[in-house]
């Protein structure tokens, strides 16, 4: 089985009372097993509405008029929100753009991380054990202070440690497949490589599969096993790196 299916999929966005505007159409994507692929393209070309959509995260004005959505053999087109945080949880990763919004400011660090490792249905059930399995993530995210960064709070870590407490977050459910739209969108340019080469070692360490989101073509060439290129709601180019830049 793909780690994700996307099959013919096509979302609308609501613009006005029963008038709809198709963001995405006829996209089909696949990531298999270890997998690096990366989706390209320009702002507005529709690369957040399929990550979106594949993560049971699209805006209420947003609807999925056609296609399936299928994890490891599973479909989970459909599914209602309280599934799909299941999901999250448990199936795919999910590294959003910014860490300024997506941590909470009043939290610890280790307490959000707990807080993902607890939705895993896989994790143990004593609290010491959820303790020890966020830490973990976090040494695997690349904080080797984990002990550290886990009593303090997000406005103590600097732009790099802050993503990679949001790496630790999607790492804590386990997950097979993770998907990362813009993950380095708020970070200057050293540190975005140092990440988007994490992710690179997350493959190679540890077999997961990574869609990675970016509209930075040079971002994608030398990490990505395959590139996905999206122009006007439609992938227009799947292949390996020299072939997209051929057609460039
Ligand atoms: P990308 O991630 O490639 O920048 P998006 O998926 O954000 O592209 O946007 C694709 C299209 O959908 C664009 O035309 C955008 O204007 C539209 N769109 C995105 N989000 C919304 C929304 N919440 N409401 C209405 N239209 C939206
Ligand atoms: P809640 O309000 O219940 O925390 P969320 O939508 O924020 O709802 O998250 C639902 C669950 O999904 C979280 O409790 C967590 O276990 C899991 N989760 C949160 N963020 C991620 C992520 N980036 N990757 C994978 N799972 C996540």
């Amino acid at each position: 089985h793909a780690l994700l299916r996307i099959t013919d999929l096509a979302i609308d966005y609501r613009n006005g009372h029963r008038r709809w505007t198709r963001a995405v159409r006829g996209v089909d994507l696949h990531v298999e097993p270890g997998e690096f692929v990366s989706l390209v393209g320009e702002s507005g070309s529709g690369k957040t509405t399929v990550v979106q959509g594949a993560l049971g995260l699209l805006p209420s004005s947003a609807r999925i008029r056609s296609g399936s959505i299928v994890y490891s053999g599973v479909d989970v087109t459909g599914w209602n929100d309280q599934r799909m945080a299941l999901v999250r949880g448990n199936h795919v990763g999910f590294i959003p753009q910014d860490p300024n919004t997506s941590l909470n400011p009043v939290k610890k660090i280790g307490q959000q991380v707990i807080e993902a490792v607890r939705f895993n249905e896989r994790a143990a059930r004593n609290a010491s054990q959820h303790e020890e399995a966020a830490l973990e993530s976090l040494r695997t995210a690349g904080l080797n202070d984990a002990e550290r960064v886990f009593q303090q709070y997000p406005h103590e870590l600097s732009g790099g440690m802050k993503q990679r407490a949001l790496i630790a977050i999607a790492l804590a459910g386990k997950p097979k497949i993770i998907l990362a739209d813009e993950p380095t969108s708020a970070l200057d340019v050293t540190v975005q490589k140092v990440i988007l080469d994490h992710l690179v070692r997350l493959r190679e360490e540890l077999g997961i599969g990574v869609l990675l989101v970016t509209h930075d073509l040079g971002v994608a060439l030398d990490r990505s096993d395959r590139i996905l290129v999206m122009r006007q709601g439609e992938i227009v180019e799947d292949g390996p790196a020299h072939q997209v830049l051929e057609n460039a």
